[in-house]
């Protein structure tokens, strides 16, 4: 006689290898501690309540539901309980490298994706953006605009240009509070602009009065120091405004650097970042 316990490991070897049975189960089904004795006899006769689970996850098993890409129709089988996980995203799409499928972009939302939302899918949804500044500068109006702002002779384009070419042809970065835009001047006084939301960003902050801080780093020729890779980083120099009521107003070497050089939560100091050039700015007209 085999009066001591069973093994879970016993049990689902003797229920035809159920790895889905836990000893939780058993309790529920007022068995928690079978004897060997009495999983032996499981063996040739499965206790009702087995039958009846196996039977429910069978059903489950086979309640599968299909998601399809939008974009190129590729589809994976997924459990209906895994699939209700769409609920929470307003789009899904395969992802694989095969697929170039991107999310709409909604003006003034960000687009927030997940991998593998729904079993190896993508979910995406729009969602408003969690800071002020972010919020703020979002808030230009619609893509339209956004395009319009690069187009030559754009009041926004004349804004980056008359903060950026003074300090020279070339790549520059501006930065207008938590959010930057690369920004190249030709020798002819043209300006290239990455991002057209934030060029529309600036242009509204400047015509409906809007505080910002604006910053302006400019990548020169000079090297400052090689790095262990062979890379020569440039000396790049930082100049800064204040926005206010539509005037920006140069700050100073001295203030540039100790907004630059200040940890902006705990006020200490921090080294300043190596090649990098604190300037007087200049002023800005628009
Ligand atoms: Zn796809």
């Amino acid at each position: 006689m085999q009066e001591e316990p069973a093994t879970v490991g016993e049990i689902r070897k003797a229920l035809g290898g159920c790895q889905w049975v836990t000893r939780r189960m058993l309790k529920r089904h007022g068995n928690q501690f079978p004897t060997r004795d009495q999983v032996e006899l499981w063996r040739k006769n499965p206790p009702v309540w087995f039958l009846q689970e196996k039977k429910k996850r069978a059903e489950e098993q086979a309640e599968k539901v299909t998601v399809t890409c939008p974009a190129c129709g590729f589809s994976i089988r997924v459990k209906a309980k895994t699939a209700r996980y769409a609920r929470n995203y307003e789009g899904l799409y395969c992802g694989r490298n095969a697929c170039d499928y991107q999310p709409p972009k909604t003006d003034g939302m960000v687009t927030v994706i997940e991998y593998n939302a729904v079993g190896s899918f993508t979910g995406w949804k729009h969602v408003f953006p969690d800071n002020k500044q972010t919020a703020s500068i979002m808030r230009a109006r619609n893509l339209a605009a956004a395009a319009l702002a690069v187009q030559p002779g754009s009041p926004a384009q004349r804004i980056l240009r008359a903060l950026t070419a003074p300090a020279g042809i070339g790549t520059h970065i501006v930065s207008v509070n938590d959010w930057s835009t690369g920004v190249i001047v030709d020798a002819d006084e043209t300006v290239e602009i990455e991002n057209p939301m934030v060029a529309a960003g600036l242009h509204r902050m400047v015509t409906e009065g809007e505080d910002a801080g604006i910053i302006v780093r400019t990548f020169t020729n000079e090297v400052s120091h090689t790095l262990a890779s062979g890379a020569k980083v440039p000396v790049k120099e930082v100049r800064g405004w204040h926005l206010n009521e539509g005037v920006f107003q140069p700050m100073d070497e001295q203030a540039i650097f100790s907004a630059s050089c200040t940890d902006a939560e705990t006020g200490e100091p921090i080294a300043p970042q190596r090649g990098v050039r604190y300037l007087d700015a200049y002023p800005v007209e628009v």
